[in-house]
């Protein structure tokens, strides 16, 4: 068996029933998707458009694959993104996803979305915090040609322990209070702890493709 092969199924025995792996491939050759597409692998998220365009043309005759676009999205990069992801999952602002909204009725697409969240502050990321959250969730649930599937999150970089623990079950409390199914939460470093605590879907890259 491979590497990549040893940790896939390392990874895929550990998680919990229900919490579905998101390999994120960015940075990762077309090769190795593949590898783990034939392992069974069907969800894959990437950062950068072109990069990821560039890959999904080289595996467009993989079917089923599905594409999650998980970068931080550029208000000039939505409709491209759209045209080549049918789920997004870090929607930072009402203005971004006004802007989704509008160009994916265009593009008569209805993507699957889900809102980054904010809940400690940190000078280096987007996403929404929980009051600005619940004033804007009525005008959000409003905007046509979305599906809002889940929220996301990605930790401040110095938390873990029982502080990110507490963290993860703050998203489960406000996932459910807006009635969204989707908690997209843990990375390489914490996949482990995030899956215990209410993690739907785990987003892995170092950890499954291996550091270089
Ligand atoms: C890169 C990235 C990941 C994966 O990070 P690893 O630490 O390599 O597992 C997960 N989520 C987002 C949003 C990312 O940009």
């Amino acid at each position: 068996m491979s590497p990549l092969a040893e940790r896939y199924r390392a990874i895929g025995s550990a998680l919990p029933q229900g919490v579905e792996l998101l390999a994120v491939s960015k940075g990762r050759p077309a090769a190795m998707v593949r590898e783990l597409y034939g392992l069974g692998q069907r969800r894959f998220g990437e950062s950068r458009l072109q990069e990821a365009v560039a890959k999904q043309q080289e595996l467009a005759d993989l079917p089923g694959i599905e594409w999650h676009f998980i970068g931080r999205l550029q208000a000039n990069k939505v409709r491209p993104v759209l045209q080549a992801f049918p789920i997004i999952q870090a929607v930072d602002s009402l203005a971004l996803a006004q802007r989704i909204s509008r160009i994916a009725a265009e593009l008569n697409l209805c993507p699957q979305l889900y809102l980054q969240l904010k809940l400690r502050p940190d000078a280096n990321k987007g996403g929404f915090e929980r009051a600005e959250l619940e004033q804007h969730w009525e005008v959000l649930q409003a905007l046509p040609s979305l599906q809002w599937h889940g929220v996301m999150l990605i930790p401040p970089l110095a938390l873990s322990g029982e502080p990110l623990q507490q963290l993860f079950a703050e998203v489960v409390e406000l996932a459910d209070q807006l009635q969204l199914p989707g908690r997209s939460m843990g990375m390489s470093g914490d996949w482990p702890l995030a899956a215990a605590h209410g993690s739907t879907m785990v987003r892995v890259g170092g950890a499954l493709f291996g550091r270089d």
